[in-house]
Formats: structure tokens, sequence, C-alpha cells
């Protein structure tokens, strides 16, 4: 039989936000890969074997599932969201590009997901819905300057922004540089949304100025959208809805 690799997105957190072209790789497969958190959301059965691991060893990982691809297994690796942002998409393919050969004849299907970005911005209203950058804020694979400078030109050409990785634990000071940065370049009262755990049971939402902005408004679990210049909002009886007009002058 011949084998495949599958990495697919798990969408944001809410069961309903899976593609149905996800589940149906989930069902075929014969092995799950992935971050310990992302193999627990696929319920077991029968004929599945998990394999999570560590957070840190993507490569590991994607090496792994060519592997067993490679012996015929069905094999679905698990990210959060969508797998080319910021996840396991790439690191398969650096596995590829530097491992044998005869990987390369295998069966790789990318199978998108809803990203976090886009589930959060769809809850607060639609705030990209004029040009937009998405930063990732983690330094683990990138050196802390390029992350100053990408988010200072981004604020100066008036982008709206999503940062991913806001704030860990092992980081604590870079989103107070951030905002540090964003103080520097947008006025006081530009808006920002602060959106944790969105489509789980943990969400929480919080829509601020930048002036009334704190580094401990975010974590590892929050998606931060920063709007642009004509980012605005609308009151509602229902809580208020934040978005970006189509144009700009
Ligand atoms: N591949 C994932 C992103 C991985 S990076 C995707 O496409 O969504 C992990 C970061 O994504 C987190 O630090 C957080 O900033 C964001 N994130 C993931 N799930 C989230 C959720 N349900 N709500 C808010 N942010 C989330």
């Amino acid at each position: 039989m011949s084998g495949w690799v599958a990495v697919a997105g798990l969408g944001p957190g809410a069961e309903a936000l899976i593609t149905p072209q996800v589940s149906d790789a989930l069902a075929a497969a014969t092995d799950l890969i992935g971050y310990i958190p992302y193999v627990e959301r696929v319920p077991n059965r029968p004929g599945l074997t998990r394999h999570a691991s560590d957070n840190r060893v993507e490569l590991d990982r994607a090496a792994h599932a060519l592997q067993l691809a490679a012996e015929g297994k069905r094999v679905v690796v698990a990210s959060s969201g969508d797998p080319g942002v910021f996840a396991m998409a790439s690191a398969l393919f650096e596995a590829l590009e530097t491992g044998p050969a005869r990987w390369r004849s295998l069966d790789i299907r990318i199978l998108p997901g809803v990203t976090a970005m886009l589930a959060a911005a769809a809850r607060a209203g639609a705030p990209l819905g004029h040009d937009f950058c998405a930063i990732n804020l983690s330094d683990n694979l990138k050196p802390w300057p390029q992350i100053e400078r990408r988010v200072r030109l981004a604020a100066q050409a008036d982008f709206a922004m999503a940062f991913y990785n806001p704030r860990s634990r092992a980081r604590p000071e870079g989103f107070a540089r951030v905002l540090t940065i964003l103080r520097e370049e947008c006025e006081a009262d530009r808006l920002l949304l602060f959106a944790r755990a969105v489509s789980t049971p943990d969400e929480e939402l919080r829509i601020v100025r930048l002036a009334d902005a704190t580094p401990e408004m975010a974590d590892m679990r929050t998606m931060v959208i920063v709007g642009s210049s004509r980012t605005r909002l609308i009151k509602r009886p229902a809580g208020p809805v934040l978005y970006t007009p189509r144009w700009s002058e």
C-alpha cells in the first residue's frame, strides 16, 4: 500500500472550524504526529497510532513523518490553525530538502485550516479588511532586532498587524518593547484587539486603545491585532465591532 503525509490544520480550537478535508484525512490515517496538545485534540481510535512530541523538535517530527510514509503509512502531522502559518508545513519541507532523495517522490499534501489570525478577526468584526501583515513575535527562529524592524516599518506603512506568539514566560520583555515601538509610531488612540483562546471555552476578547494596552494583556494563547490608522469601532448593544474600511486615500 502506498503511504502519504498530510500536514493538517486543526483550526483554532472549535470542532466546527475543522474542515471536512482534514476530518477525512484524520479518519484515513494510520499515524498521527504532532505537538502533545494538538495530538490530544484528536480522539483516539483503534488503528490510529499517536506520536506526541514536545514543541521544540519540529524537524525530528517532520523526518519521522516522512520516514513512516516511506514505509507505507498514512500519516497526519497535526498543527493548530493553519499548518503553513508558523507551523509544521515548512518544517516538513525543510526535512524533505535535506533528507534522502527517495523522499521526494512521496505523496505529500498540505491541508489548510482556519488560522488564529482569521478566527480572532472574525470574532471582533473585520479589522483585517484592508492591507495587513502577520508577524511572529517569537525570537526562537530569528534575531530579535529583525522583529523590531518589521513592527516599526509595518506601523510606518500603516498596515494593520496580526501578532502571533506575542508573549511567553521565557520572553516576558519582548512584547513590552513592541508596545513601546507602537507608541513611538502610532497615535495614542490606535485600536488593539487582544483575542485569547478564540473559539474555545476559555475565549476572551478585549479591545483597547494603544495608550491603555499593557504587556500583561497578552500570553501565549493570545492573538494581538493592531488596527491601522483607519480602524474604528461601531457600538452595538451586543458589544462593539472593530473594523477597517476597504479603502484608504
Ligand atoms: N499555526 C497556528 C499558529 C501557531 S503559532 C495558526 O495558524 O493559528 C501559536 C500562536 O498562535 C499562539 O501563540 C497565539 O498567538 C496564536 N493562537 C493559536 N491558537 C489561538 C487561539 N485559539 N486563539 C488566539 N490565538 C491563538
